[in-house]
């Protein structure tokens, strides 16, 4: 089968053959519908060799759902042709983290060779995808593949961050979500589905903050010098209870902190790699920083149920496997709208 691949650190990955997995033991083999592109993978491309703890090559895509093809010796709870989300971060299954369900933050993920399909194990940017427990697959009812893929990350990982900041989203109060791209929009939706908080988009890019206004976002602010002011003013002055930084650049960091109102929240998503300074009078007082982690399973569930009440869904363009690359060079140019998707079988 056809498969796209990272043969080698900051080298563009390539489309190759490689042979059909076959599912041992309690694995899973699913027929890829969709596979979201991540703007991660973008870093993963262009990250050094030992950056992450991860054996090149492996197949990318980390954002997959598709439909049940052949179940392995003693998996059970499917049937071949099931229509599947699959959850991404596979843990190590027994440390503090997984076994309270949180594989999203394992704390042995350093010292595994890969974080899940697509991040060191083999990825969805390929026909078929093994997965290595049947448990990591969420029924998609009557959702379509292609529509679901961004669910499992562009969907969950803002889901997370959402309801991890519950206490300090009340009604009434002020959200802002800096970056309104794949994620960012889902962030948008979540909140203004979830929560009663009045959202504040910001975005370097015109077209996203509109996007961003149509999935709810009440206030919109195109990234320049006035930005802080523009959103502060927003609370009478008071700043946000929530910041959600979906680029995680030094110049959003410091935005976000500028922004978080005292006994607020910054919740940092983006692996932009950017810092801030942490001290007493550098940060906002009794406000919580926090680095999110994308989601976990039973949250997957929920994100899933969302999309089927068609309260939550993605902006999808689709790419064929063939033209994968072509997907990620847009989503590096921001020529995308919302979320790139490729499809094996068309697209
Ligand atoms: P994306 O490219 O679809 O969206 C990024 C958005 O940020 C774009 O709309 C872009 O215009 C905007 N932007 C860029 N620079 C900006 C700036 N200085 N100010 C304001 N807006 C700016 O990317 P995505 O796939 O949504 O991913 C967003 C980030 O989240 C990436 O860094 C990705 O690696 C990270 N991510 C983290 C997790 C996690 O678990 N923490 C999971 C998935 C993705
Ligand atoms: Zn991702
Ligand atoms: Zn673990």
């Amino acid at each position: 089968m056809k498969a796209f691949r990272l043969l080698a650190w900051q080298r563009p990955p390539e489309l190759m053959d490689v042979e059909v997995p076959e599912p041992g033991p309690g694995q899973v083999l699913v027929r890829v519908g969709g596979a979201g592109a991540c703007h991660s993978d973008l870093h993963l491309m262009e990250w050094p060799e030992g950056r992450v703890p991860f054996q090149v090559p492996f197949t990318l895509g980390h954002e997959n759902a598709g439909r049940v093809e052949k179940l392995g010796p003693g998996a059970t709870g499917f049937a071949p042709g099931d229509p599947v989300a699959v959850y991404g971060p596979w843990g190590c299954g027994a440390c503090g983290a997984c076994i309270r369900g949180m594989e999203n933050v394992c704390e042995n993920w350093r010292r595994r060779p890969f974080r899940g399909g697509g991040l060191g194990a083999d990825g969805g940017m390929a026909e078929y995808l093994l997965v290595p427990a049947t448990r990591y697959l969420v029924p998609l009812g009557g959702l379509d593949p292609v529509q679901a893929a961004p669910l499992t990350d562009a969907g969950l990982t803002p889901y997370h961050a959402v309801r991890a900041s519950a206490p300090a989203l009340r009604p009434g109060g002020l959200a802002v979500v800096i970056g309104a791209g794949g994620l960012g929009q889902m962030a948008v939706q979540i909140l203004a589905a979830t929560t009663g908080v009045r959202i504040a988009a910001v975005d370097v890019s015109e077209e996203r903050v509109r996007v961003a206004k149509a999935m709810g976002a009440e206030h919109t602010v195109v990234t320049g010098p006035d930005a802080r002011a523009q959103v502060r003013e927003l609370n009478g002055g008071r700043g946000a209870d929530v910041v959600f930084d979906f680029v995680g650049a030094d110049s959003t960091l410091q935005l976000a902190a500028g922004l978080a109102r005292p006994l607020g929240r910054l919740v940092l998503v983006g692996a932009g790699e950017g810092t801030i300074p942490f001290g007493f009078s550098a940060v906002p007082q009794e406000c919580e920083l926090v680095v999110s982690s994308w989601g976990t399973l039973p949250e997957l569930a929920e994100v899933i149920a969302l999309a089927e009440r068609g309260i939550l869904h993605a902006q999808v363009t689709t790419f064929p496997l063939e033209r994968a690359a072509d997907a990620y060079d847009a989503l590096r140019r921001g020529a995308l709208t919302g979320r790139a998707v490729v499809v094996p079988d068309g697209g």
